[in-house]
Formats: structure tokens, sequence, C-alpha cells
């Protein structure tokens, strides 16, 4: 009899050890969706595809009510994107969000806008240099003689189709209506209009903002105006940011990278 209840002790046991081992690796599973929450999916399910369009990426945002596009890449650059939403079975795009007019952001909206139907929304500001299909770059940070001479140049030699917006946004519009929980962040400086989208309050798709070429940096090359930038940085600094994903670079951006980067610059007067 001992061994038969020796050997049921040790099942017991065994089964016990186990139950509590599984409990184990669910509390640190949970414990880490909670410390590191998924760059892929946000909480709400919305799930995040970045396309990498060669100069600059796009990001389709894919949940039950339909697809959104995060910006549009040069010219040319919509073949590349209907094909990976073919790669995704569905072509219910709801909405073309453009972060700001520069031609690397918005060069195929109205090629990916004819091809589905999608609307072409802009923030207010930035609208009129699309639809004139300007791309100002303002001025390159350090080189002086780059606004009289080299800017000029480069904004008269890139001719690009104008892209007249369907959709004009201001600070705080909400995408409810179309179908993602996502609200528009006015962050000026880059361009007059560049605009954060934010999703489920924590997924922030930042545009030129911040660059996630090499490590992660403040917008340093190209602005119309440095410290409107460096407010709009720090704007989206003091929100509880999960992730950032930039319009360049591979990875998105940690929020506790996004709050400790460095947004101003020590040539630039502090305000
Ligand atoms: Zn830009
Ligand atoms: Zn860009």
């Amino acid at each position: 009899m001992l061994p038969v209840a020796f050997l049921l002790t040790m099942l017991a046991t065994g089964c016990s050890v186990q139950a509590a081992l599984s409990g184990l690796t669910a509390d640190r599973a949970a414990a880490a969706l909670q410390t590191a929450p998924s760059p892929d999916y946000t909480p709400s399910g919305v799930r995040i595809h970045r396309l990498a369009l060669g100069a600059s990426n796009a990001y389709l945002l894919e949940n039950q009510a339909g697809l959104y596009l995060v910006d549009a890449g040069l010219p040319l650059t919509d073949g590349l994107i209907l094909t990976r939403m073919e790669e995704l079975g569905r072509d219910d795009l709801r909405l073309i969000f453009i972060t700001h007019a520069h031609i690397d952001h918005y060069g195929a909206a109205a090629a990916v806008r004819e091809a589905t139907g999608a609307p072409i929304a802009v923030h207010r500001a930035d609208a009129a240099a699309m639809a004139e299909g300007n791309t100002e770059l303002g001025m390159v940070r350090d080189w002086e003689w780059s606004e009289d001479t080299l800017v000029p140049l480069l904004e008269d030699t890139i001719q690009i189709d104008p892209v007249e917006p369907d959709i004009l946004l201001d600070d705080g519009a909400s995408l409810a209506e179309y179908g993602l929980d996502a609200v528009v962040l006015h962050t000026p400086g880059h361009t007059p209009g560049s605009s954060v989208l934010i999703v489920d309050d924590a997924y922030a798709f930042v545009g030129d903002l911040i660059s996630a070429n090499g490590k992660p940096h403040a917008q340093s090359m190209y602005a119309q105006d440095w410290p409107q930038l460096a407010d709009s940085i720090a704007r989206v600094q003091a929100l509880d940011l999960a992730w950032a994903y930039s319009g360049h670079g591979d990875e998105p951006s940690s929020g506790e990278t996004l709050r400790t980067l460095e947004a101003r610059f020590a040539d630039e007067p502090q305000q």
C-alpha cells in the first residue's frame, strides 16, 4: 500500500508543481506584456504593418472596420502599397492620413486614392502645399547658405503632381467616424501642418518629427521653424506613449526612448 500512496503523492505533487509553474509562466507573460506592449498590435487589436517604400515608411493599420494608410511614399510607390493590401486579403482602405506635405510622404497618395476610393486627410496647414505639389524643405540645419541656394534649387527641381486633399484636419480631430480609435496631434515645425496620429492613446505615427534612422533622434535636418519643432517634440514627449513609428528608419522607438531623446539643440534659444 505504501508504494501506491507514495506514487499517488508524487503524482499529486508533480501535478501541483506543474500547475504552479504554468501559473507562474502566465503571470510572467502578463507582466512582460505590461512592461513591453507589442509594437505590432495595439491593445484594441489594431495590427500595424510597416511598408518600407525605399526612401520612407508608410504604415498600414488594420482592424475589423478597415485599413488605414499612414503616409504614401514617393510617387510610383502605390504599387507596393496596393500589393501589401492584396497580401492582407483586404481592399477596404478607409482613409489615407498624411503626416505632412513632403513628397516622400504624399507622393503616391493620389494614385492610392484613385485605386481604392479612400479619401486623403491632412492637417489644414499643409493642405495648400500638397494641393500645389510643393515640398517645402525649409532650412537645413547648420547650412546657412542652404536657405538661399540649395533648398530653392531642390524645390524647383522636384516636380510633383498636385494632390488635393479631401479632409482637412485640426488638432484633436478624431478618426472614430472612420472606425479607428485615433486622434490627430498638431506638431508643427518640420512643416506648418506636420501632425502625429495617435492610435489607442499610446501608438504614435510621428512622420518626420522623430527619425529612427540609426539611433532615434529628433528631426535635425529640415524644419520651417526650429523652435516650433522643439515645442512639438516636447509635446509628444509629455504623452504616455508606448511606441512611436517614424517616417524613416526600420524600427519603432519605445516610449522610454522617446521620452529621453534630446529635443532641443545647443544653438537654439531655450523657451
Ligand atoms: Zn519631411
Ligand atoms: Zn520624410
